[in-house]
């Protein structure tokens, strides 16, 4: 069996540098971590065990060390006053291509638009994206879209959207509201929009693939969901112990990718177990 990895996989640049900060951080136990910094379980007890407190996202009572740590998520500029006036200080990881949508949502809301964020309104990102907003609403794709009584809207979308699910949404809000002038952003960031495209260059060429990631992981469930929109079956695994033989029975070719929050290590286990399985790995 070959093992094929596509152009672009696993950690992205924003993940990996907010958890380098965290690493570099001389006193963890002086820090809470506001929500998770990765949605993977073995780096957050790993973080755990230096002595960083987490609460869990979403929670939005106070931290009780000194310092909180924004994850690369990001957070709106109204939750970053509120801690800052509660006297934390705060270790700030927001990856720069959240801080690009951020800008882009206040531009539009600044132009007096309805903004309309193509995203999971439960995800921490679109929190923090919609928080400072003062007309707007989260759909999670083209069939939410609805006719809203604006008549300039704005379109921009969370940052791991899928391009093709964001064109879909955006044609469909502009189909349901003729009526408006419709200003367009792209926030889709590139590691996404590069882990996309060779995910569909891989796909076209094996017959089944391996997704390495954690279970909350968004991006993770996406690559997933690509892979069987394409008619190619998918096993998502969280480590190397996870994979079963008997599912490779009869692959020849099997691709193997990562989401964005999946340690290099980590990957580098289940590669080495699968080309174990049989076979001589190779690239696309
Ligand atoms: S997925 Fe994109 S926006 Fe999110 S942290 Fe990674 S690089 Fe930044």
């Amino acid at each position: 069996m070959d093992v094929l990895l596509p152009r672009f996989y696993g950690m992205c640049f924003g993940v990996r540098d907010a958890l380098a900060a965290a690493n570099a951080h001389p006193a963890p136990h002086r820090v809470t971590l506001f929500g998770e910094l990765v949605h993977n379980e073995q780096v957050n007890s790993r973080l755990a065990e230096r002595g960083f407190r987490a609460q869990p996202e979403g929670e939005r009572s106070l931290p009780t060390t000194p310092e909180v740590l924004i994850t690369a998520h990001g957070v709106s500029d109204r939750e970053r006053a509120r801690l800052e006036s509660a006297g934390l200080t705060i270790v700030d990881t927001t990856c720069p291509l959240v801080r690009s949508a951020h800008a882009a949502a206040r531009k539009l809301d600044a132009e007096g638009r309805f903004v309309v964020v193509v995203g999971r309104a439960d995800h921490v990102e679109v929190r923090g994206l919609v928080g400072d907003l003062s007309r707007f609403v989260v759909i999670a794709g083209a069939q939410e879209a609805r006719r809203y009584e604006a008549d300039a809207i704005g379109i921009l979308s969370q940052t791991t959207t899928s391009p093709a699910e964001f064109e879909a949404a955006v044609a469909s809000v502009r189909n349901h509201n003729p009526q408006a002038s419709v200003s367009v952003i792209d926030t889709i960031c590139k590691p996404t929009r590069d882990r996309q495209e060779g995910l569909a260059e891989l796909l076209a060429a094996v017959e089944a693939l391996v997704v390495v990631g954690g279970v909350h992981s968004r991006n993770t469930r996406e690559l997933v969901r690509s892979a069987e929109r394409a008619g190619v079956r998918a096993l998502h695994v969280q480590s190397a112990a996870q994979l079963d033989p008997t599912w490779f029975v009869g692959v020849r070719r099997v691709g193997l990718t990562a989401g964005t929050s999946t340690l290099p290590e980590t990957l580098d286990e289940v590669y080495q177990a699968l080309v174990a399985l049989d076979g001589i790995p190779s690239r696309v």
